[in-house]
């Protein structure tokens, strides 16, 4: 077999120079290159075949693959640069009609733009945001919430744990009730952040993602002081013609409670797969805060009440853009990332 590869890259020695020299255009030479030197050219299967070759002959041989492949890499050079346009100086000519190199810019994630949006929205509204940490005590994620150890409502969300005691947050109200022990009423804030909750992940579901919270803790606030400014969210965070309805629900740190539904964005309404042919689609939930949540942090529920919403930013941002895979979200495929604006 030695001797085969051997006179087969003579051959190539041979004949290369010539046909490269004969070349009438950059195609020519370019089908060259693919022939001799592509993935799939003639040295370069040979380069491969030198695995099966007798050991003591590998070397000899090897060198020999290295001086053609020079030689061959040699001549399609030459022949490249006889079809560049040259001036009268021997300079290379810039061709202003070809297009230019664009450089890939940097873009802000989907849910930092929905982020974004929600804030100023909610800003323009004298809502201020509020930060808190992602482990949690116990306590800020369940009893200061109207969820004693025995309550049954802690069996709605599937907690991670880092440590005895201390879970990933599975909701960003523990940072309401930090703010309310932090200073007096009026409270008027919202809160953003990422959550944790151990469920399977698919398509629709994530074990991680993003919520706003929001929480007006004032003299005299009233239900209709919260559906004022849900609406107010809903219209101006979704397109001029959605339509707005509220459905009484339970939450465990609100009584009454309350689930908001806009009209479907993708069918407006007349029924498609992403609203499940409802017409609807849930994005809040919300309420007047219990008066037991006011009890941990030392107001007094006689003179003051409130309320408090919460939303999913990974569910709201899907059904704005129609993306039917959660997990897109979290894969940094800037063939997904690179659609929003
Ligand atoms: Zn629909």
């Amino acid at each position: 077999m030695t001797a085969e590869l051997r006179d087969e890259l003579d051959r190539i020695a041979a004949q290369a120079p010539a046909r490269i020299d004969a070349c009438a255009s950059p195609e020519e030479v370019e089908a060259l290159r693919v022939e001799y030197v592509g993935t799939k050219g003639s040295i370069t299967r040979i380069n491969k075949l030198l695995r099966e070759v007798p050991a003591d002959q590998r070397p000899g041989l090897g060198k020999r693959v290295g001086e053609v492949r020079s030689l061959v890499l040699q001549k399609l050079q030459e022949a490249g640069q006889k079809f560049q346009v040259e001036d009268g100086a021997g300079r290379q000519r810039i061709d202003i009609t070809l297009p230019g190199r664009t450089f890939l810019l940097g873009r802000r994630h989907p849910l930092t733009i929905a982020l974004d949006r929600i804030t100023s929205i909610f800003s323009d509204m004298g809502f201020t945001v509020a930060d808190g940490p992602e482990i949690e005590s116990e306590y800020y994620n369940f009893e200061a919430l109207n969820m004693p150890p025995d309550h049954p409502a802690r069996d709605m969300t599937d907690t991670y744990y880092v440590a005895p005691q201390w879970p990933l947050r599975s909701q960003t109200s523990p940072v309401q009730v930090r703010e309310m022990e932090k200073r007096r009423p009026p409270v008027r804030i919202i809160v953003p952040g990422k959550v944790y909750r151990n469920e399977d992940v698919s398509a629709r579901a994530m074990n991680q993602f993003f919520q706003v919270e929001g929480l007006y803790v004032d003299r005299n606030v009233t239900f209709a002081d919260l559906k004022g400014t849900l609406e107010t969210f809903c219209r101006r965070f979704f397109p001029p013609k959605t339509r707005v309805r509220f459905r009484p629900s339970y939450f465990p740190f609100t009584e009454p409670s309350t689930e908001v539904d806009v009209s479907c964005i993708l069918c407006n309404g007349s029924g498609c797969r992403v609203c499940k042919y409802a017409g609807w689609l849930e994005i809040l939930g919300a309420g007047m805060v219990d008066p037991n949540v006011f009890g941990f942090v030392d107001y007094d529920p006689e003179e003051y009440n409130g309320f408090a919403f919460g939303m999913g930013i990974d569910r709201t941002t899907m059904m704005r853009y129609g993306v039917d895979d959660i997990r897109h979200f979290w894969e940094n495929d800037m063939r997904f990332l690179s659609q929003f604006e």
